[in-house]
Formats: structure tokens, C-alpha cells, sequence
């Protein structure tokens, strides 16, 4: 499936349910990803299904949540310093504690 087809699927799903239902389904979606990693650590469950089908859960509402909000790039340009600034922690992490 095209990027392009998804964020029709996203888009439409905001105008067919509603803005504020489907945020609420964003929060519903992170909450049952996280029981399944409580499950995972705490539990030592063997769930990795659960953790997948959960996963692209969220990750579907996170994009309905970018579309919602108009927000796509501004999380992209984001993320891409975030990474930056992580990979320099990483760097500066394995010289102290590496050697
Ligand atoms: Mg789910």
C-alpha cells in the first residue's frame, strides 16, 4: 500500500468518525501497546504477537493524530533533531563508559 493510498485511509477515517473519537482511539491504542509490555517485562509473557498487532496500532492512530492535527512535518523536522542530539548522547556514552 502507497504512503499516498494510507493517508487517504487517515484522512477519510477523520471525516467518517469524527476528530475527537478517533483521538480518544489514539489513547485507547497506546494504553493496550502498553499493557502488552507490561506483560512482556513484568510478566516475562511471551506476547511479541500482541506487541506487533499493538504496535502498528498505534503507529496507524499516530498518523490519523499528525493528519488531525496537521503536524506531519513539523514531527518529522522534529524527530530529525531529536535523533541528532540522541546519536551525540550515544557518542559521548560509549567514550566514557566504553573504554
Ligand atoms: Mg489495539
Amino acid at each position: 500500500m502507497t504512503n499516498k493510498t494510507q493517508e487517504t485511509i487517515y484522512e477519510r477515517a477523520l471525516r467518517v468518525w469524527h476528530k475527537e473519537p478517533q483521538m480518544l482511539q489514539v489513547i485507547e491504542e497506546m494504553s493496550e501497546l502498553t499493557k502488552e509490555i507490561l506483560k512482556n517485562v513484568n510478566r516475562k509473557k511471551d506476547n511479541i504477537a500482541e506487541i506487533v498487532e499493538e504496535t502498528a496500532d498505534v503507529e496507524i492512530m499516530l498518523e490519523q493524530l499528525k493528519c488531525c492535527y496537521q503536524i506531519k512535518e513539523k514531527v518529522e523536522a522534529y524527530k530529525t533533531e531529536k535523533l541528532k542530539k540522541i546519536e551525540q548522547r550515544l557518542d559521548e556514552w560509549e567514550q566514557t563508559h566504553d573504554k
